[in-house]
């Protein structure tokens, strides 16, 4: 599978596992508010990253979503409660097993 493929396959088992908690009442807190709101995801200052960070402390999906981020490390943004530089972090310290 080539890595656009695997990002794609990889992005819609996360978006499978959020459209499950509708109806639960459980909130994805970067789905959650206006716009500007949710922009801290994405943004490009490094405390309004780490306030996004810390709200997604609360997600019911935080796992899932944490292991796409750190699977696909290029992303831009906050993903499942670690900052791109984090992730990146991160992915060097994990070790690596041949296939
Ligand atoms: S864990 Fe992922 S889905 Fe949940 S709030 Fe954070 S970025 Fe959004």
């Amino acid at each position: 599978m080539f890595i656009d493929e695997k990002r794609d396959v990889d992005l819609a088992d996360l978006i499978d596992a959020i459209d499950a908690t509708e109806g639960s009442g459980d909130r994805i807190p970067c789905r959650s508010g206006s716009v500007a709101a949710t922009a801290i995801w994405t943004s490009d200052d490094a405390d309004e990253q780490l306030e996004a960070a810390s709200r997604c402390e609360s997600c019911p999906v935080l796992a899932e979503c944490r292991a796409y981020g750190l699977a696909h490390v290029r992303e831009k943004g906050v993903w499942g409660g670690m900052t791109a530089s984090q992730r990146k972090r991160a992915n060097r310290r994990r070790p690596r097993f041949a296939a």
